[in-house]
């Protein structure tokens, strides 16, 4: 939930402020839209409260022909908000109130098994208990799906060795990757320490997203880099969303990483000129149009 306002209140203070928006967010349900605006089938496991946030979100990921069997329903947490302030200098002020996201148990991912071992892969991110996220990844790759994790938002504890050692693949951004890493990324350079500072911790690959510089991979043996394809952004929320999703979908393709990354970004390119989050993911007729510009 958005409001826009001429200051940010300080503390104790009341502020009539302008324009109000509601918009689809969470970046496990982006990146399933934009995963799933690829043209493949995705099945969001999530948990929301038994609310009318809860239904809206049901609504729109059916709309993208996402599959919410697994989209659980909690009876006592409401769902997940966040509530967004925005200046008139565009400087924002963020608070998030994960409700019922942070009660997805390793039950509801046994619930959904049966998806799981049978994905072609299985990708997630940090808006939910680390644990649920590290029993998944077990159950994965105990069933020798391929996982992604984009470990967003930046963890505040250290990623867990056997975590990170069943990750087919992360995904941090600059700032994820100077967290999880400890190295600073404020170059080529240093994305590459970062890089291979993160896959020394496990995972068989790492991709470092760096905005409007593009991507850098890391498989072990060497780094490619993929540059951003030059747009006029207008709003880059939710560009790594989109990126982590169509990802993802190329992938479950049995495609290269490489070729994925590539598909990632020129999605993400089209997303960061177009307003919103799960609005401005592309679909795969866009994608493919703009390789023929
Ligand atoms: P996050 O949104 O998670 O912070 P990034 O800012 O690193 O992620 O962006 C993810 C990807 O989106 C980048 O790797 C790049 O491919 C694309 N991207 C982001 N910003 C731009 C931009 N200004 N122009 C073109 N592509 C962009």
């Amino acid at each position: 939930m958005v409001v826009k306002t001429s200051h940010i209140p300080a503390g104790g203070e009341t502020v009539l402020g302008g324009d109000f928006f509601m918009n689809a967010g969470g970046k496990g349900a982006n990146q399933a839209v934009a995963a799933a605006r690829y043209g493949n089938r995705v099945v969001f496991i999530a948990k929301t409260g038994d609310d009318l946030f809860g239904a809206k979100a049901r609504e729109t990921l059916q709309k993208d022909g996402i599959v919410t069997d697994y989209v659980f329903l909690d009876k006592e947490h409401p769902s997940g908000v966040a509530l967004i302030t925005i200046d008139k200098d565009a400087e924002n002020c963020i608070v998030v109130a994960s409700g019922a996201n942070m009660h997805l148990c390793a039950a509801d991912i046994d619930a959904a098994a049966e998806e799981i071992r049978s994905a072609d892969v299985v990708l997630m991110q940090l808006e939910c208990p680390i644990e649920t996220v590290e029993y998944a990844a077990r159950m994965a790759t105990e069933a020798g799906v391929p996982v992604i994790l984009n470990p967003a938002p930046a963890p505040a504890e250290p990623l867990r060795e056997e975590l990170l050692r069943n990750l087919y693949l992360i995904t941090p951004n600059r700032s994820e990757a100077s967290r999880i890493s400890g190295i600073e990324v404020k170059d080529m350079e240093s994305a590459q320490r970062a890089a291979k500072a993160i896959y020394d911790m496990g995972p068989r690959n790492v991709i470092i997203t760096l905005g409007a510089e593009g991507s850098l991979i890391y498989d072990g043996q060497m780094f490619m880099r993929v540059e951003a394809i030059q747009v006029e952004a207008v709003d880059t929320t939710a560009a790594g969303d989109t990126y982590n999703g169509v990802l993802a979908s190329v992938i479950a393709e049995g495609r290269s990483l490489i070729e994925a990354a590539n598909e990632a970004n020129r999605a993400s390119a089209i997303s960061v000129t177009r307003m919103g989050a799960q609005p401005a993911a592309p679909t795969r007729k866009e994608i493919e149009e703009m390789k023929k510009r």
